[in-house]
């Protein structure tokens, strides 16, 4: 784990420049350059005794590397008056609108989130607006799948996470990434059916692939969509 000591400063590129985060990490044995898609920043992992320096010339030896990977993300998704997300993999486009009685602070009507309210705050509507609808459709298709290996779902909860789709705790608690409302039908599915595996299984033996098998035949082609998307999925909001 890295010691929390990490230090954000900027790197040049392209005429402008890009966050970079320098992470010092006791036990790294060399040093390390990733890109965080979510963050749109370039990570350095350093290794105990590695000088600011020294990190900055490695950086600058993967220059093309680095600008490479940069330039491949894919384009950030503000939630904006007029912005196209996907829910469940269908475009729909976000409008801001005037309150009407009886609605809440958003909902989704012919294809469109709409969202009322001081125009400061809609991206940060809109956002909790997904993770809601988002909650309330993984605990659905959770406490079906459940009920299929006979299993109770205890609570389902959403996250913000960037490295896992998905976790289940010991006391059957599920957690998903809110961010899978943004991805088709069969994905969530997927997703879903793991975590309800662990429910039956709480390890990653050949049973609980059996299962998984058996919830989700198409296990493997779901998990390498998740893999290619991920960039995508982490830059909508
Ligand atoms: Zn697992």
């Amino acid at each position: 784990m890295p010691d929390g000591s990490s230090i954000l400063i900027t790197w040049p590129h392209r005429g402008g420049e890009v966050a970079l985060r320098l992470k010092p990490h006791p036990r790294a044995r060399r040093l390390a350059v990733r890109i965080d898609a979510a963050g749109e920043a370039v990570e350095l992992t350093m290794p105990r005794r590695c000088s600011r320096a020294e990190a900055l010339r490695f950086l600058e030896d993967n220059r093309l590397w680095v600008e490479k990977r940069l330039d491949a993300l894919p384009p950030r998704i503000v939630f904006a008056d007029g912005a196209e997300i996907p829910v469940m993999d269908v475009i729909h486009r976000i409008r801001h609108v005037g309150k009407i009685r009886g609605k809440g602070p958003a909902w989704i009507d012919a294809g469109e989130i709409c969202v009322t309210g001081d125009p400061a705050f809609l991206a940060r509507r809109a956002r909790d607006f997904l993770r809601a609808l988002a909650k309330e459709e993984f605990q659905r298709r959770a406490i079906a799948m459940a009920a299929l290996v006979e299993r109770e779902v205890s609570r389902v909860t959403v996250r913000d996470t960037t490295s896992r789709w998905g976790s289940c705790a010991h006391n059957g608690n599920l957690s998903f990434c809110w961010r899978l409302i943004f991805t088709p039908d069969g994905i969530i599915d997927s997703v879903v059916a793991h975590e309800v595996a662990h429910l039956v299984h709480m390890n990653h033996g050949v049973r609980f692939w059996q299962l998984v098998e058996r919830l989700d035949p198409d296990a493997k082609a779901h998990k390498l969509w998740l893999n290619r998307n991920r960039a995508r999925l982490l830059r909508i909001g």
